[in-house]
């Protein structure tokens, strides 16, 4: 029986709350649930009161919503869910069951992971997740979704590329150093020292190469810069947020984007109804968050989510921005809101990231991409 893995420090029971079914995500729906469902009073009622409850994109349905509604159609004024009502839960699509379970298949078992989306999971409450493991295993059963990270090949930039057991050798010690000098900074030195691995490697126009041996080493490489490799990092946390805001605003305000990076000009965020510069920016964020990001993290690490969608420097990029984006994000949306950083804005921000920037969200990867390449033409000089 294959094995299942749960994070000893993540629990989970649902809340019942409803917020991953107004998330306005595209939820792919089954061949026979459309066919059970299309036929059910249920679904005529909803289609007469609300319109058409599934959208066809060549060859896959999905549940409808739009943006000006992103609510799932099956969603009831309860915030329960109408199929699971009337049908029970094995009559919903298979996405939908496994919400909020993010499971990753490895050579050493399945990882049952969380999205950190769902209320319950980022209040850390009920139940260890390893108590729902029979209802899993029922699911994986019937074909729930589940990523899949390679036994070899897990590219890291460019060509180059490790087995799966080298990176497990990578975690194990990020895993030692967070316990001296934090996970953040562990995941900073990571990030610092592979690509001054990957500096020193020539470009490969074709082929492949193994460099699983090189890794133990990238902890005190000879080019690592010295202090704080956070520190060191910061500036290319600035860029990816740069990056990630460019998707937000029009084409014609990326050059003032540009200019806020480049020459500490001011810059403006509409959306947020915030203006100023970068360092202006940073000041909005708080560190009250940290040890609730640091349980984010460590639940990420666990669930392997640097290497379930490679290349790895760019995720461990990512990971290293992640801190001071969220609490940026929570800082302008309280600016938004007129008050005081509290904690709902926090877990707002934390919405915003799991939706466009890590779990659901992985069509931004090119920010952490764009931000490994500038860090590598910086240490090639
Ligand atoms: S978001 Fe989480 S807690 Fe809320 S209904 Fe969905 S699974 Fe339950």
């Amino acid at each position: 029986m294959t094995k299942l893995h749960f994070d000893p420090n993540q629990n989970y029971d649902c809340l019942m709350c409803g917020r991953g079914c107004r998330a306005g995500w595209d939820i792919p729906v089954e061949p026979e649930v459309v066919a059970h469902l299309e036929k059910q009073p249920l679904v005529l009622r909803i289609i007469q009161e609300q319109g058409p409850v599934f959208r066809q994109v060549e060859e896959q349905v999905f549940i409808q919503n739009s943006k000006d509604c992103p609510n799932c159609r099956f969603l009831a004024e309860d915030q329960l869910c109408s199929i699971h009502r009337e049908f029970g839960f094995e009559a919903k699509p298979a996405t939908c069951q496994l919400f909020p379970f993010v499971m990753t298949q490895t050579p050493e078992g399945i990882f049952a992971g969380v999205t950190y989306y769902c209320t319950a999971t980022r209040q850390n409450h009920g139940r260890n997740t390893a108590a729902h493991e029979a209802d899993l295993r029922a699911q994986l059963q019937r074909g729930a979704p589940i990523n899949k990270v390679a036994m070899d090949g897990l590219v890291i930039h460019n060509r180059y590329y490790v087995s799966y057991r080298d990176y497990l050798g990578l975690e194990k010690q990020l895993l030692a150093r967070a316990e001296t000098v934090g996970l953040r900074e562990a995941l900073a030195q990571a990030t610092l020292g592979l690509a001054c691995t990957m500096a020193e490697l020539p470009t490969l126009e074709d082929g492949v190469q193994a460099i699983g041996k090189k890794l133990p080493e990238i902890w005190d490489h000879p080019a690592m810069p010295p202090g704080s490799a956070m520190g060191q990092l910061r500036w290319l946390g600035q860029q990816q947020m740069c990056d990630y805001f460019k998707f937000s605003l029009e084409r014609d305000k990326w050059d003032e984007i540009e200019a806020a990076l480049y020459e500490g000009a001011a810059f403006a965020l509409p959306h947020y109804n915030w203006s100023g510069t970068l360092a202006e920016l940073d000041k909005l964020a708080d560190d009250r968050f940290d040890p609730e990001i640091d349980r984010y993290l460590a639940h990420l690490v666990w669930r392997k989510a640097l290497v379930v969608h490679p290349p790895l420097l760019p995720s461990l990029m990512q990971m290293t921005m992640l801190p001071q984006f969220l609490k940026v994000q929570a800082g302008l949306l309280a600016h938004k809101r007129a008050h005081q950083v509290c904690d709902q804005d926090y877990w707002d921000a934390l919405e915003e990231t799991e939706t466009y920037l890590v779990t659901h969200g992985r069509n931004r990867r090119v920010v952490n991409e764009l931000a490994v390449e500038s860090l590598l033409s910086m240490l090639r000089g």
